[in-house]
Parts: structure tokens; C-alpha cells; sequence
């Protein structure tokens, strides 16, 4: 029996990615050096795919690593001399807050509880703070930081960087990045590629800061500094043998979602939420977390389980759906749900008939 993963990252597999995966192999794609031409074509269509795909402008440089953690721990380095201020409303967001912490920085933090939003209007980020960083969904949480927030932020704070976890909401959003500094995610959640790979996008204001802070002699890594991302880059190339399999099914997907039509992408996701939450809105037993409309994330649909999840998602299993379950200490009591351009309508509509069958 097929087995279809509505789980919030690795997820299912987009319907191409098994195909390429195959040629990939074929073509010995595994084999490849990271120094040949053939690679440095690959990277090129990579970036070129994934610009094209999210409207990311010529002037921001994408790199490659190897997670979305490591995206984090490389935008405190290359981007804070002393002071970063969080928005934490989740786990995640709270990993980017530590990690500043951990690298010997000074972070602040605004923190509201899982599910709820921030009041962007009271919150006051001090002068000293260098880089502000948003999680736009909290795949933790199921709660989404509007982009129009984001942008007013940037509008009360020219002169601060502005970082966004785009993670479990990618291609989803549509984001104008003029307006932001630097955003990153991984694959294996709206991609629906294997994991291993992070993908960074920074703009030159970045790359000056982090220029800066290697002039005045602080550390800004090594091998992954900005400085060493950028030299490599400039080829079509990486500093290290890197996720070759994973840059050419990147770059493969993206062109596959482009020539489906990021639009459709975007429409498709919100009427597969909207038959989500509408479904969980007139449950008897289970109901949506988060209960402010205007910021329940469009793509991790987190719903409360009163009687408990393990039974549901045991149940499930066996229809062949695997669901994801409530986030650390909510594992009992949530189920979620993700919402990525591979879940098609029907695949929705299986999975809300199999729960009304419970
Ligand atoms: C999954 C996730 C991450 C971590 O991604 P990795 O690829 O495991 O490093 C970070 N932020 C958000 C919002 C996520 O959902």
C-alpha cells in the first residue's frame, strides 16, 4: 500500500523528485566532482531556478549549505558584532535566539506562547540591536508572522539587518525582498526533496557587515564565512565537496514548480488550508491551535487532540497517512498537518475523510 506523509519535514516527496532522483543516478550525478564544468552548470541552474522561483533579485547571492540550522549559526556570525534581537513565538525561533547566545553574542528576545502572535506595535528593539530575526511560520507553533509586518519593521528600522526563517513556509509566501536582508530554508519540507541541504539568501548589506567584522578581527566562521561563500560562489562551486545530489534535484524541482505556476502553488495552498481549518472548525472533537485567524500559517496546520493524538495517528497509519505529531511537549495532545505544493487537493480530501471515519 502507498503511504502518503503529511508530516511537517522530511515530508511527502514532490511527484517529481523520484524521476530525477533516477536520472540523477543514471547520469551519474553521484559521482560528479564538485570541480567540473558539468557541476558548475548545475549550481548555476540551481540559483538561477530558485531566483526565478521565489523573485529573489539579481543583487542577492544564494548559498548552499547544509541545513537550516547552519543558515542560522552563519547569518549570527557574519551579521552580529554584539546584539540580536528575536521575535520567539516557537522552538525554532527560540534555536536562532540560543544559538546567538552560544556563539558568545548578546541576544534579546520578545517572546509570546506557542500559538499566539506578537503585538508589533508595543514592541520596542533597542538602538543597539544589529540584526532583527523572524520566523515567518512557526512549524512548531502552526503560527505565521504576516510579510507586511515584517516590512513595516523594516521601515521603523532602516539601518538594522533583517533575517527571515522562511523553513516550513517556502514557496509559499511571496516575499518582496527589497524589503528584507537575508532569509534561508532547507528542503525537505515545501521542496519535498530529501534533507541535507540549506539554502541561504543574503543581500550586499550582509556581506558588508560581515566584511566589517572580519576587519576589526572578529571571527565570522571559517570555511562557511560569507567572505569564503561568495569567492566560491562567484564560480558556480562550494568551499567543500558538497550535497551535489541535492543541489541538482533543487534546481530540477524549482523548475518544475516554475513551469506549474507559482500562482497556482499559492492559490492551490490556500484552498487546501481553508479546507483544512474549515474542516477542524466544525469538528466535535479536535479543533484548530491557533485561534487567531490572521496569523494561522497557511502551510503547518497545528489541531488539538483533547482525546489525545497517538490513536488518531496510529489509526491513520494504517489508511496509509502519516500524520505529524504535536511539537516536543504537545506530541500528546496536537496533530499537524503540513500543507506543501506536493499535497494535492485530493490527497486533502483522502485524509479529512479517512479523520471524519475515525
Ligand atoms: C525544520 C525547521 C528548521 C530546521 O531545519 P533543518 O534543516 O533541520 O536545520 C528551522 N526553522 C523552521 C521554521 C523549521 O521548520
Amino acid at each position: 500500500m502507498s503511504n502518503i506523509f503529511f508530516t511537517v519535514g522530511p515530508s511527502q516527496l514532490y511527484p517529481t523528485a523520484k524521476k530525477h532522483i533516477e536520472k540523477a543516478i543514471q547520469d551519474d550525478i553521484c559521482s560528479l566532482s564538485h570541480r567540473s564544468k558539468k557541476f558548475q552548470e548545475i549550481y548555476a541552474s540551481a540559483v538561477q531556478n530558485v531566483k526565478n522561483l521565489l523573485g529573489i533579485p539579481e543583487n542577492f547571492q544564494i548559498f548552499f549549505l547544509g541545513s537550516a540550522t547552519e543558515a542560522m549559526e552563519r547569518i549570527i556570525q557574519n551579521c552580529v558584532r554584539e546584539h540580536s534581537f528575536h521575535f520567539v513565538n516557537g522552538s525554532f525561533s527560540k534555536r536562532f535566539f540560543d544559538i546567538s547566545g552560544w556563539l558568545g553574542k548578546k541576544p534579546e528576545k520578545v517572546e509570546v506562547k506557542f500559538g499566539e502572535g506578537f503585538y508589533f506595535n508595543d514592541i520596542n528593539i533597542p538602538d543597539e540591536s544589529e540584526l532583527i530575526c523572524l520566523t515567518q511560520t512557526e512549524t512548531s507553533a502552526g503560527t505565521s508572522v504576516p510579510m507586511k509586518e515584517i516590512y513595516s519593521l523594516k521601515k521603523r528600522h532602516p539601518e538594522k539587518l533583517i533575517a527571515v526563517d522562511i523553513v516550513s513556509s517556502v514557496p509559499y509566501p511571496k516575499i518582496d525582498f527589497s524589503k528584507i536582508d537575508a532569509a534561508f530554508f532547507s528542503v525537505q519540507k515545501g521542496f519535498g526533496l530529501p534533507a541535507g541541504l540549506g539554502v541561504l539568501v543574503v543581500n550586499e548589506k550582509c556581506l558588508e557587515k560581515s566584511r566589517l567584522l572580519e576587519k576589526d578581527g572578529i571571527s565570522t566562521g571559517s570555511y562557511h564565512n560569507f567572505s569564503n561563500l561568495l569567492k566560491y560562489a562567484e564560480k558556480n562551486q562550494t568551499s567543500e565537496t558538497p550535497n551535489v545530489l541535492g543541489i541538482y534535484l533543487m534546481a530540477k524541482v524549482a523548475e518544475d514548480m516554475l513551469e506549474y505556476g507559482i500562482n497556482k502553488i499559492r492559490k492551490e495552498t490556500e484552498e487546501k488550508a481553508e479546507r483544512i481549518y474549515d474542516f477542524f472548525e466544525n469538528n466535535r472533537k479536535m479543533e484548530p491551535f491557533v485561534k487567531n485567524k490572521k496569523i494561522r500559517s497557511q502551510t503547518i496546520a497545528v489541531i488539538e487532540t483533547p482525546g489525545g493524538s497517538k490513536e488518531i495517528v496510529e489509526k491513520l497509519k494504517k489508511k496509509g497517512i502519516t500524520l505529524g505529531t504535536g511539537y516536543k511537549d504537545f506530541k500528546e495532545k496536537q496533530i499537524r498537518i503540513a500543507n506543501f505544493p506536493t499535497h494535492k487537493i485530493s490527497d486533502v480530501e483522502f485524509l479529512l475523510r479517512e479523520i471524519e471515519n475515525l
